[in-house]
């Protein structure tokens, strides 16, 4: 019998329970531990920092989902990893022991990186349920007595999309609210051009999110580094393309939106050998632990090299169906070793990004998310914005039933060349 426990109940996390209940014989046992009794669906965030969701309308009680299909649930954070004795600790003292870890655990919120950052600070975030709560009471205190917007992210950060959707959600609303014209909007970012996304571009991501910002009046700052940020002021360095400041702006504002660098959350972090200096696990391309062959890891907390160097520094973004596809590979793995087998899936990293503006959106292609690729584009159009809507509502779902890879993603990707395992070359 073995047992395989989970950490972190994300978008990374809850899949792989399921999968690994669903592949596994019943007398081995599947744990995921969370932070928290709740998933919450990452994605709406920039919704419900408009009011346009209500954090309960995606977030999902995790309890009776996961007890109903043999998936045991402890909602306490892990405290610490013995990673040579195969246990963790939890925070309430629990201790478990495992034969496999899989690590899922997301990102650390580095807001401390620059002064003033974060909603302990001048500025909100859109990377939690709770932030984006607290970015929406602001927003209805701004809305009587509106003025200039700064949204964007900071050096470090690896995360873009999110920004964007955010500054151009906000256009929507406002236009909306017919307050546009009293509300100046600045984009800033560490991404040497616009629609960089920490990728190198995705198709002509540039040409097309250029034009977006142009058409909605939003200004924007590249190869910025936010020095720092005090009540209504961020103060920021333009730099070259050697990374030095040519022009300091200091740019008043009445609401912000900046999405920090992430670092891997503490409890892991602290692991000799496990994760590199940033705290993001160390992984071979069969998503386990280079130190640890019994500990995989997914998501946000793996370690991966920026795609390029760049003037001021920029993460690769790990998105949805690419963590999904580390997932499968988890899974594949594990299987395959406790039926004493071989561990050989790797997954392909392939990345579909829907980026919402509210009211049309865009559309990433990255197959796989790092260059060189083999297939790339970018589209725009009302349907990325609806097809979002219908991701959201997919996503949920199979959270809740724990149905992990239905036809859709099947047959409708496969379609489309879109898989998440790559074919093994014998
Ligand atoms: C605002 C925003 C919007 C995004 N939108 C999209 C999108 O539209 N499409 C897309 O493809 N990607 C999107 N992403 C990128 C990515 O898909 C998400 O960040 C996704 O949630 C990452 O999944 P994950 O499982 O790695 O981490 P998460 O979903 O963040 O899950 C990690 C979980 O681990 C828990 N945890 C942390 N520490 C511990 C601990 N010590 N013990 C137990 N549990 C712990 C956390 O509480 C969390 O529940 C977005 C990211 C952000 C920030």
């Amino acid at each position: 019998m073995a047992h395989i426990v989970i950490v972190g109940a994300g978008i990374g996390g809850v899949p792989c329970a399921y999968e690994l209940r669903k592949k596994l014989g019943k007398e081995h046992r599947v744990t995921l531990v969370g932070a928290s009794p709740f998933f919450e669906f990452t994605p709406s965030n920039p919704w419900i920092a408009v009011g346009w969701r209500k954090p309960e309308q995606v977030r999902v009680e995790m309890h009776d989902p996961l007890e109903a299909r043999g998936v045991q649930w402890l909602p306490y954070p892990a405290a610490s990893v013995d990673a040579a004795g195969n246990a963790l600790t939890l925070a309430n003292g629990h201790a478990l022991r495992y034969d496999y870890l899989v690590i899922a655990t997301g990102p650390r919120l580095a807001f401390e990186e620059v002064p003033g950052l974060g909603p302990a600070g001048f500025t909100h975030s859109v990377c939690t349920h709770e932030h984006s709560l607290s970015a929406w009471k602001a927003y209805q205190e701004f809305l009587k007595d509106p003025g200039p917007i700064v949204v964007g992210a900071v050096q470090g950060a690896s995360c873009f999309g999110p920004a964007y959707e955010f500054a151009m959600i906000l256009d929507a609303d406002l236009r909306k609210r017919k307050l546009r014209d009293r509300v100046p909007m600045t984009f800033v970012t560490s991404e040497p051009y616009i629609g960089h996304m920490g990728l190198g571009g995705v198709g002509d991501s540039k040409g097309l999110m250029e034009s977006e910002l142009r058409q909605r009046h939003i200004k924007w700052l590249t190869n910025a580094r936010v020095e720092r940020v005090t009540a209504g002021k961020m103060t920021v360095s333009e730099c070259d393309d050697d990374g030095k400041p040519k022009r300091e702006h200091v740019l008043p504002f009445r609401y912000s939106m900046m999405l920090p660098a992430f670092k891997g959350v503490e409890a892991i972090a602290a692991v000799p050998e496990l994760c590199n200096p940033r705290g993001f696990v160390l992984i071979d391309s069969h998503q386990r632990s280079k130190k640890y062959p019994n500990v995989f890891s997914a998501g946000v907390c793996v370690a991966i090299p920026p795609v390029e160097p760049t003037p001021i520094p920029v993460g690769a973004p790990k998105t949805g169906y690419m963590i999904e596809s580390m997932v499968s590979a988890i899974c594949e793995n594990i299987v395959a070793e406790i039926a004493g087998r071989a561990a050989t899936a790797q997954a392909t990293w392939n990345a579909i990004c829907l980026a919402d503006f509210g009211d049309s959106g865009a559309a990433f292609v990255a197959l796989p998310q790092i260059p060189p690729r083999n297939v790339t584009w970018a589209k725009e159009g009302r349907w990325v914005h609806l097809a979002k809507i219908v991701f959201e509502k997919y996503f949920l779902r199979k959270v809740r039933t724990g149905s992990i890879a239905p036809v859709y993603e099947k047959y409708v990707l496969k379609a489309l060349g879109i898989v998440s395992l790559k074919e093994v070359h014998k």
